[in-house]
């Protein structure tokens, strides 16, 4: 019997040729407050990066309501990535994204929101080159639906029990967070459990107090919210207080996460090491992209942390791209909050993400499986 032939396989090559950068101004369908800025329109980065043969892909940048969060604006990302990005990318092989993440790091590594976009732009094309999603290049999903949590708005207590009570019976989502830190605390403490009263009996609460309080005064109302019914603590204090976070932890009832305290894979294992937190919020806007932000899970899962997947509120577009690297990580236990397209007014896509019972369904299509609507592009790009 012959030995049966093996089809022709050869590596490929793929030039990237050119990269285009918009930036467009969507509204929101009501203000998102953090602790310091408010957002009424999200302000998106559209990179297009075109390849030899004809094959385009897209990325998205977005920071959240400007640059309080991490010091990047899209203003600043559109001429990075114009100027010093798209020339170290342009004549490179898009077929090999894991190298050109390293080689987009090496360029800009302070400019992690920035790199992120032009970094998802690259696996887009490479999985559609390929005829593949980018899930699948990544290793495939371990789940095909993500769980997802939705933003609670700061208006009154009626009123946003109300909204998380519409959702709840509409089955739009099982899980919230709520904002904090914009307040004294006392006020902000009363207020959110007075939320939790109403709604912790059938609903996973979190709050985020995105590094407003010291370590003090999460000692003192720590133990307040952990009563409440509140499961998950974002950042309570700020970012470089590993120290605080750890001594936090060992008398937190409710489970502490990290977000601005960890942006790097090192900022990771430093987490990991001093033993500062039960869960990461993975984002791969403050990561720099896909290829970071599975070193940071595989970091936090080895160090027995859970992974949440984050959002900067982006559309369709980064959405997917976040939910097709959430899906491949394992220890993905708190679910995520990509509820970014439900936030906004419009989307780019012709067709958006798609979402079912408070999970949203990973799409097949090849690269993100997002096609952009030029006309959206054009209706909503800054002029
Ligand atoms: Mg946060």
């Amino acid at each position: 019997m012959p030995e049966p032939t093996a089809p022709e396989t050869r590596r490929r090559t793929l030039p990237i040729t050119a990269v285009e950068t918009h930036i467009l101004d969507i509204p929101l369908v009501r203000p998102h407050k953090f602790s310091v800025a408010t957002m009424h329109t999200q302000g998106v980065l559209l990179i297009r990066l075109v390849t030899d043969d004809g094959v385009v892909g897209w990325g998205e940048g977005v920071v959240p309501g400007g640059p309080w969060w991490g010091g990047e604006s899209i203003e600043g990302m559109a001429a990075l990535v114009d100027r010093y990005l798209a020339p170290v990318v342009v004549g490179q092989d898009v077929l090999r994204p894991e190298a050109l993440a390293r080689r987009i790091e090496r360029a800009a590594p302070g400019a992690p929101f920035a790199r992120a976009g032009l970094e998802t732009a690259a696996w887009d094309a490479a999985g559609r080159a390929l005829g593949l999603p980018v899930h699948q290049l990544l290793g495939g999903p371990h789940r095909d639906r993500l769980p997802v949590t939705w933003a609670l708005g700061t208006d009154s207590v009626g009123f946003v029990v109300e909204e998380a009570r519409r959702l709840l019976e509409e089955g739009r989502h099982r899980s919230f967070k709520l904002k904090m830190g914009g307040e004294e605390p006392a006020a902000d403490v009363r207020r959110v459990s007075a939320i939790a009263d109403a709604l912790a009996e059938d609903a996973s609460l979190a709050v985020d107090i995105n590094g407003a309080w010291d370590e003090y005064t999460a000692r003192r109302w720590l133990p307040s919210l952990a009563d409440a019914g509140i499961r998950l603590v974002e950042q309570p204090v700020p970012a470089a207080g590993l120290g605080s976070l750890a001594r936090l932890r060992q008398q937190s009832g409710s489970a502490l996460m990290a977000d601005e305290s960890v942006w790097t894979p090192a900022d990771a294992l430093g987490l990991v090491t001093a033993h500062a937190t039960d869960v990461v919020s993975l984002k791969i806007g403050k990561s720099g992209g896909l290829s970071a932000v599975r070193r940071i899970a595989a970091i936090a899962e080895a160090g027995g942390i859970g992974c949440y997947g984050g959002t900067t509120i982006e559309t369709s577009l980064g959405t997917a791209a976040s939910a097709h690297v959430f899906c491949t990580i394992g220890a993905l236990d708190f679910g995520t909050e990509l509820f970014g397209p439900f936030l906004l007014s419009d989307d780019i896509a012709t067709e958006p993400v798609r979402y079912e019972a408070g999970e949203l369904i990973l799409g097949s299509g090849p690269g993100f499986g997002i096609t952009i609507d030029e006309e959206k592009l054009a209706k909503y790009k800054r002029r």
